[in-house]
């Protein structure tokens, strides 16, 4: 099982980063979280862009997961969202994980009208 053994909140990135969840780049002097991690005596570290965990957060993607939110479960369920909303894109098309995370934060904010 995993233990969070600190959680902090970078407002600004020193270096660029890669984010855990999107495994997009967390860019210098973009905020993002960062956690250390216990998972049965490995020790590691996470860094996540802020909006992504706000999205696991929205979509409740935590409420499942038991030994915590992976990436591919993250990055599995931002295209199953956007595909709800857009039934024509193929999953070959389902290329470009930015989309997927820019469309599920503007569903969060309540822009979109689709
Ligand atoms: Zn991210």
């Amino acid at each position: 099982m995993v233990d969070i053994l600190d959680s902090i909140v970078v407002k600004s990135a020193r270096k660029d980063h890669k984010c855990d969840y999107c495994w997009q780049k967390i860019a210098k002097g973009d905020s993002y979280e960062l956690q250390r991690l216990n998972d049965d005596g490995r020790l590691y570290s996470w860094k996540n862009h802020v909006h992504c965990k706000k999205i696991a957060q929205h979509f409740k993607m935590y409420d499942d997961c038991y030994e915590g939110l992976t990436r591919e479960d993250f990055i599995e369920t931002i295209w199953e969202i956007y595909r709800n909303h857009n039934p024509e894109v193929k999953w070959n098309q389902c290329k470009d994980i930015q989309l997927a995370v820019d469309f599920c934060i503007k569903l969060m904010n309540g822009l979109d009208s689709a």
